[in-house]
């Protein structure tokens, strides 16, 4: 046995380390591997540190420990047994991104360990926790740790926002029922509605709504593992679990939680194998009655080229849609976003800010921001109406009617010399057709519209064939420059029609 001393041991175990790292991707290297230390050495075994004992329990499985021990051999030149034992924090020389992510997935406190029972750290609900590409399952248990100790990848790609919890989201009725069964999950996870899948259009609260259900779900006492992610990570993890061949490992972190949550599914969209996988994600989570929460920004049905069986298990909990907020409810979300930030608005700003921002949240908040910046700017103490209108002039002039399915039918009509009842009429003739695609592509683009009405604007066609015709010209934009920039033409006079009037 080489023995060169405890320096030389600890660069072998590096070394060893490294050569787990080079056959895991990078997420299951993070999670499990990262923070083992090497804490002691008999003549006849290694005695190796784990950050808790969740991760003792999952390296004594069959597979991670021969990865271990393969590494080991390799690493110090001989077969080498070794015994794991969690330490507690003073003892780890390593603090991993995964040592709060795992070991409170686990229900362990971070650190924790036989020797040194866990004390609860006080609650900082301020604190984000985050989910990224690079960093596969951050399976979070709490938002008790704050950020630096979490020692987290300051480029991951998705984090919670701290102040995305239930007490800050407005309840109307645009979004009242999506608020319920998101309360509901939150309360009994797996059993009220699963899956849960809400929609709706951009800036919404799709991803403020997930959010609060995790947050929520996280003060929950218990050892529930709790996943967040946006489904490009979910898309790209896979890619690089497929390049790397460690389809295994990317299976382990998926279908070992209690709850998976994916923001923007339709990302799936045009990704085959990518759903594929899903689809077998979805069906061993939900068979083992564990929570699956998915948004997106259209139905199920809505989702270009996503699979019918996808589609049809999407629908087997709770679909529900986040509409935009009616009057009453941006005159509330108003309110509160001005008094989050200190200020009270007087009635009749609240009121023009409501009546002409309407189209969703983000743009009601981008417009609060503006005017407190402009306000500041300006050193104005008093915010009034005639500041809010002059302040507010270039953002809510011509954006704020949203596109209208007539402004769409009026330049196609124009560009290709057709009669709009031609367009609602059953002629398929390339003249006609050609003209009626492009409608349907500017409309699904442009306008708010379900397929659903946009087939009723063209005499009443269903929503497979309005999707059709969406899917053929969104292919053709892909593959044609001209098909682009005809699109781009036509888009911009569409957006001209809907600011002159
Ligand atoms: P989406 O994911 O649907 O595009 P977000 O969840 O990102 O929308 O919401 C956009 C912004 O609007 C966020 O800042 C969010 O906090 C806010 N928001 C959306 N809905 C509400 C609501 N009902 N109450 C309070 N804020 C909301
Ligand atoms: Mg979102």
């Amino acid at each position: 046995m080489p023995d060169d001393g405890p320096s030389g041991d600890s660069a072998r175990f590096g070394k060893a380390l490294e050569l787990v790292q080079g056959r895991t991707n990078r997420p299951l290297f993070e999670m499990w591997f990262q923070g083992l230390s090497l804490v002691g050495r008999d003549e006849k075994s290694l005695i190796i540190g784990t950050p808790n004992r969740f991760i003792c329990r999952w390296l004594e499985e069959a597979d991670p420990k021969s990865l271990l021990k393969a590494c080991i051999q390799q690493a110090f030149g001989e077969d080498l047994p070794f015994t794991l034992k969690a330490l507690p924090r003073k003892n780890a020389t390593t603090t991993s991104a995964t040592e709060t992510a795992v070991s409170q997935a686990s229900g362990a406190e971070p650190g924790a360990s036989e020797s040194a029972p866990p004390k609860a750290p006080d609650p900082k609900p301020d604190a984000v926790i985050r989910s990224s590409s690079r960093q596969a399952a951050k399976v979070s248990r709490s938002l008790n740790e704050p950020v630096a100790a979490q020692g987290l990848d300051p480029d991951s790609s998705v984090q919670l926002n701290p102040s995305y919890h239930f007490k800050n989201f407005i309840i109307g009725t645009c979004n009242q029922i999506a608020h319920a069964a998101g309360q509901a999950i939150s309360q009994s996870p797996g059993k009220a509605y699963n899956p849960l899948f809400v929609h709706g259009g951009v800036g919404l609260g799709k991803t403020h709504l997930l959010q609060a259900i995790c947050s929520e779900l996280l003060k929950r006492p218990g050892s529930a593992r709790i996943l967040y992610l946006s489904c490009e990570d979910f898309v790209n993890q896979f890619i690089e679990a497929v390049e790397q061949r460690k389809l295994d490992s990317f299976r382990y972190c998926y279908r070992h939680l209690d709850v998976l949550v994916i923001d923007d599914i339709h990302f799936l969209a045009d990704k085959e194998r990518t759903q594929e996988e899903f689809f077998h994600t979805f069906n061993t989570l939900y068979n083992s009655q564990k929570q699956i929460v998915l948004s997106a920004d259209s139905p199920p049905h809505e989702i270009p080229t996503l699979e019918d069986r996808l589609m049809s298990r999407f629908k087997w909990g709770l679909v529900c849609r986040l509409d935009p907020p009616e009057y009453e409810t941006r005159v509330a979300i108003l309110r509160a976003k001005a008094r989050s930030r200190g200020c009270e608005l007087p009635d009749d700003v609240t009121d023009y800010i409501a009546t002409n921002v309407r189209s969703n949240v983000r743009e009601i908040e981008g417009a609060l921001t503006r005017l407190l910046v402009m306000a500041d700017y300006s050193n104005k103490k008093e915010l009034d109406l005639p500041f809010t209108e002059a302040a507010l002039a270039d953002s809510i002039q011509g954006s704020q009617r949203p596109v209208d399915f007539n402004d769409i039918i009026q330049v196609v009509c124009e560009e290709f010399q057709v009669r709009q009842s031609d367009l609602q009429s059953r002629k398929r003739t390339q003249a006609i057709s050609r003209p009626r695609q492009l409608c349907i592509f500017l409309a699904r683009r442009l306008t708010g519209l379900t397929l659903e009405e946009i087939g009723g604007h063209l005499g009443g066609r269903d929503h497979s064939t309005v999707l059709y015709s969406f899917e053929k010209i969104d292919r053709e934009t892909h593959r044609k420059e001209d098909t682009r920039r005809l699109i781009d033409e036509l888009t911009e006079r569409v957006q001209k029609r809907k600011t002159v009037e």
